[in-house]
């Protein structure tokens, strides 16, 4: 069990990428259920006002630190998170370790991104099993049809791309009638990434915690994300500081 430490009452893992992976190996020995988080500076400040969002955070098995927002804020509390751990670097880790004896199913994001993700990740691991690929919707109504889908697959990991809360809110409703998944994990824009749709950011900004302006300067509509991150985000953990508000 790695450490963990809080913020406006949310439990963050002071992990590093590789250690990350090896706890989601870990977790595919067990029988147990497990769902893995991103959280980041607006998933935070999202929590504040949601409850129902803030229950599925605060019961993450694996919250990985995924914005550079929380290693500052954490240093503003007293606390330390040794890196940022994007769910991107996360995935693509993971999937280059996994044995043929588990698959994985890839749900969300736009028409046809999730195969050529899936493509990206069987390039770097021949080995990996890719149980189903579907972009889905989270909408209510196609709820059974989709978990329909992932128990005929077998898949023993689901990645969600719906983004936050969506995806985390979907996974916590529907993961207990998912009987083959062990883990489920919430994973925003990676498969935008993982197909080339998306651009990662230079090291230079991803260095500097500057990913952010980066995504910003590429897709000015996420102007609004980006002033809850960076305003928002410090006046309420000035505010509420480690406790939940
Ligand atoms: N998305 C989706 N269905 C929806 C809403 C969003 O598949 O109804 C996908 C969208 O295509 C994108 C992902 O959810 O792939 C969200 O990406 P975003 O960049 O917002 O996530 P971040 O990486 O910033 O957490």
């Amino acid at each position: 069990m790695s450490q963990r430490i809080r913020l406006l009452g949310i439990p963050i893992d002071t992990l590093t990428g590789e250690e990350a992976c090896a706890r989601m190996i870990g977790f595919l020995a067990g029988g147990a259920q497990h769902h893995v988080l991103t959280p980041n500076s607006e998933m935070l400040v999202a929590s504040v006002r949601d409850t129902d969002f803030r229950r599925v955070l605060q019961e993450g098995d694996l919250n990985i630190p995924d914005s550079a927002g929380l290693l500052l804020m954490a240093r503003f509390t007293g606390q330390k998170i040794p890196e940022r751990v994007t769910g991107v670097d996360t995935v693509r880790q993971f999937c280059s370790q996994l044995s043929s004896e588990h698959s994985v199913f890839l749900l969300g994001a736009g028409e046809g991104v999730a195969e050529r993700a899936a493509d990206a990740l069987r390039a770097a691991n021949a080995q990996l099993v890719v149980a189903g690929t579907f972009a889905g919707s989270p909408s209510p109504e196609d709820e059974d049809e989709i978990c329909e889908r992932i128990r005929t697959s077998g898949a023993s990991v689901l990645f969600v791309a719906y983004g936050a809360p969506a995806q985390d809110m979907w996974i916590a409703r529907t993961l207990k009638n998912l009987p083959s998944v062990s883990i489920a994990m919430g994973v925003g824009g990676t498969f935008d990434f993982l197909a080339g749709k998306q651009k990662r950011a230079p090291k230079f900004f991803q260095r500097c915690g500057l990913e952010w302006l980066w995504r910003l300067m590429r897709e000015p509509r996420r102007i609004g994300r980006i002033v809850t991150a960076v305003i928002v985000f410090p006046l309420c953990v000035l505010r509420y500081g480690k406790n939940a508000p």
